[in-house]
């Protein structure tokens, strides 16, 4: 089922939204070289509770995972997709790090990633997360009335296919309200003009994942969480939480 916001929801979720733009700016600023990803969880736990929020990540246990994920980012580095637990591992000169994290206030959820490197930077990662991004920006661009969700699928694959990349299979984002994740599924590759109509009111997060080796295989570590390249490359991942208005798109994660 597919639930309709109204304009005055559309606003409390920016709420939420905002929360998860500031706990991501915050982890950005605070990750470098020897910063641990529990470190960096410590950060966006202080975000979150300075706000009044809850993490709808601390505690989740899809069918799919043997424990409740233990933090309340998921910190993915190097040749991790998604769904990176943060433990103690430190980061480390030239690593590219994905960090994805949701905040629940006043009842709604909001949900966004961003990559970046940390030190400095291989040029091959900064084209990866820049076409993530660019893979974001077009998805979004399509999030308006009359569309459809394979308008969305279909322009975030695109962007990635042509710079090379690997978009690993039956991953992508999703409906969000009161739930982190609701109806419908927004796939990262698919065909134009097909899947559901988007009406104002619909609330997506839109989140393209790339793999830098151009493969679309995924293994997942014996935490049952983390999903990793299978040829050691490296990947990004970019999401934002995006309100289909009649004005257009309205990104409710942006800073
Ligand atoms: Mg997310
Ligand atoms: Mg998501």
């Amino acid at each position: 089922m597919v639930e309709l916001k109204t304009e005055h929801e559309i606003e409390e979720m920016r709420a939420a939204g905002r929360v998860v733009a500031d706990a991501l700016a915050a982890v950005r600023e605070a990750a470098r070289p020897g910063v641990s990803l529990l470190d960096l969880d410590a950060v966006a736990r202080r975000v979150l509770r300075e706000a009044g929020a809850d993490s709808p990540f601390l505690g989740y246990r899809p069918q799919f995972a043997p424990v409740p994920f233990p933090g309340v980012i998921c910190a993915s580095v190097n040749d991790a997709i998604v769904h990176g637990i943060p433990d103690g591992r430190r980061l480390r000169d030239g690593d590219l790090v994905s960090i994805d994290c949701g905040a629940k206030l006043g009842g709604w959820a909001g949900d966004a990633a961003v990559s970046f490197t940390v030190g400095r930077p291989r040029p091959a990662d900064l084209r990866l997360i820049e076409t993530a991004e660019a893979a974001l920006a077009a998805g979004i661009e399509q999030a308006r009335p009359g569309r459809r969700i394979g308008d969305i699928a279909h322009a975030v694959g695109r962007v990635c296919r042509a710079a090379g990349y690997g978009v690993p299979d039956g991953f992508g984002g999703h409906g969000i309200g009161r739930s982190m994740h609701e109806d419908p599924g927004v796939p990262n590759e698919g065909r134009p003009g097909r899947g559901m109509t988007l009406r104002p009111g619909m609330v997506l997060a839109i989140e393209p994942m790339l793999i830098a080796g151009g493969g679309d295989d995924y293994l997942t570590d014996g935490d049952g969480w983390t999903l990793r390249t299978t040829d050691g490359s490296r990947a990004a991942h970019a999401e934002h939480t995006v309100a289909v208005t009649a004005d257009g798109p309205r990104i409710l994660t942006a800073r």
